[in-house]
């Protein structure tokens, strides 16, 4: 066996020719010639600069599964494209750009979904093009768990909304030219919650950034503001006071492309440990001959698989209807706790040389805690399953 990102994956039924050739001919190839070699940079930076996501848009990355009348491609695509990107993505081992170039897979489907058609005419095409950036703006300062409870308002002025409040740990807010927004329109709890279009240069937003992280360094994440910002009434996604329904069924795709992320980014510290570990040798013979370190790797190995395993049933599920939001967010919990422990133990076994800046799963390891809390935390995710179980 090769202890390698594509080694250590099970051969599984779910991926044939295209999603092979989209991973092995187009993204990779991409990855490996665009992405690697800035990623330092662009860490330091803070930033990942414009000219990226237009290369990422020449390749298609953000085509993909997106209806070809708005430019995207959609034929013969299915959700295993989608795992296999976002896996792809996780192996520079850098959230930030993994975060960065997909924040458009949970802001622009709102849209696509429930918007009106001048909307997604006007929004879609450039947004999968590249040369465009939407955000989705649901957290705010008062809390993100508990999203019955958003305080952002609507109110109704003739052929307007006007919008007051503000948002907060939004991914791509200082490059998004739209925010797909919750807000509250109606009375209290989730039957006054909508969604609506907001513009980023609209009169009255303003935005910042909410400063240094732990990690997702090269993307950016910003608190927005909202000062009796006017939208046009026909702006709002969907049914007035109906949006709660479409947010928590868009976390499910959220959910989904975490739990592939975070697969991709245990099986690049894995690899990187992997590697290491044959090389370095302590007490006259390799670490990787040492039965501590076997056990580790045989652990990851097990936690890894049976995720990814557990993530593939999920998605096909989701493709043939009969999926159960339960397990998208059990799921969730299983992979960010399997990451939390492959980080964990792929530092281990490099020891000292993990702690170092330059070392991918030193990267990996700062990225856990932002996996395991957005999109809907482990607590959140626990409790959301037991309440389906019906205890
Ligand atoms: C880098 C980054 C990027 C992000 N990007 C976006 C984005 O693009 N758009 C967006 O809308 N949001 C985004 N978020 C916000 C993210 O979704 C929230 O941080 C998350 O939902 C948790 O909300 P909170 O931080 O307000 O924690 P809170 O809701 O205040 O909860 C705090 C802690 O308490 C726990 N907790 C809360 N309620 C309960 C309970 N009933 N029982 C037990 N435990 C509980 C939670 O699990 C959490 O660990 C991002 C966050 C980060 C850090």
């Amino acid at each position: 066996m090769e202890l390698t990102f594509d080694g250590i994956r099970l051969n599984s039924p779910f991926y044939n020719e295209t999603h092979k050739d989209w991973k092995n001919k187009i993204l990779r190839p991409f990855l490996d010639k665009e992405i690697i070699p800035n990623i330092d940079q662009w860490e330091k930076d803070g930033d990942i600069p414009l000219e990226y996501y237009k290369k990422a848009g020449e390749i298609g990355l953000f085509q993909l599964g997106y209806p070809e009348e708005y430019g995207g491609v959609s034929e013969g695509i299915d959700i295993f494209h989608t795992l296999i990107t976002a896996e792809e993505l996780a192996r520079p081992g850098a959230g930030g750009f993994g975060a960065a170039f997909t924040v458009h897979s949970i802001a622009l489907p709102p849209i696509l979904n429930f918007g009106s058609d001048e909307m997604k005419k006007r929004v879609a095409p450039d947004v999968i093009k590249g040369t465009h950036h939407i955000s989705l703006a649901i957290t705010e300062p008062s809390g993100g768990s508990d999203v019955s409870n958003i305080k952002t308002t609507a109110k109704r002025e003739g052929d307007h909304f006007v919008i007051n409040g503000s948002k907060t740990f939004i991914t791509g807010g200082l490059k998004a030219n739209w925010f797909t927004t919750a807000v509250r329109t109606g009375g209290d709890g989730i039957g006054g919650v909508s969604l609506i279009l907001i513009p980023a240069d609209a009169k009255g937003v303003s935005r910042t950034s909410v400063g240094p992280k732990q990690g997702w360094l090269c993307s950016d994440t910003a608190t927005i503001y909202f000062d009796n910002v006017k939208v046009p009434a026909d702006q709002i996604i969907g049914k007035e006071n109906q949006g709660f329904k479409i947010i928590v069924n868009n976390f499910n795709n959220e959910r989904i492309g975490m739990a592939a992320a975070a697969v991709g980014y245990a099986l690049a510290a894995f690899e990187e440990a992997a590697s290491w570990a044959k090389l370095r040798k302590t007490f006259g013979k390799n670490l990787s001959q040492h039965q501590v370190i076997q056990h580790k790797f045989a652990e990851m190995y097990r936690r890894i698989n049976s995720t990814a395993a557990y993530l593939e049933i999920c998605a096909w599920n989701i493709q043939n209807g009969s999926s159960e939001a339960a397990d998208i967010s059990l799921l969730k919990v299983q992979a960010t706790k399997m990451l939390e422990l492959v980080a964990r133990e792929a530092m281990q076994i490099m020891g000292g040389i993990s702690y170092i800046r330059e070392c991918k799963t030193e990267r990996i390891y700062r990225e856990v805690r932002v996996m395991a809390i957005g999109g809907g935390s482990e607590e959140i995710m626990m409790d959301l399953a037991a309440r389906r179980m019906g205890l």
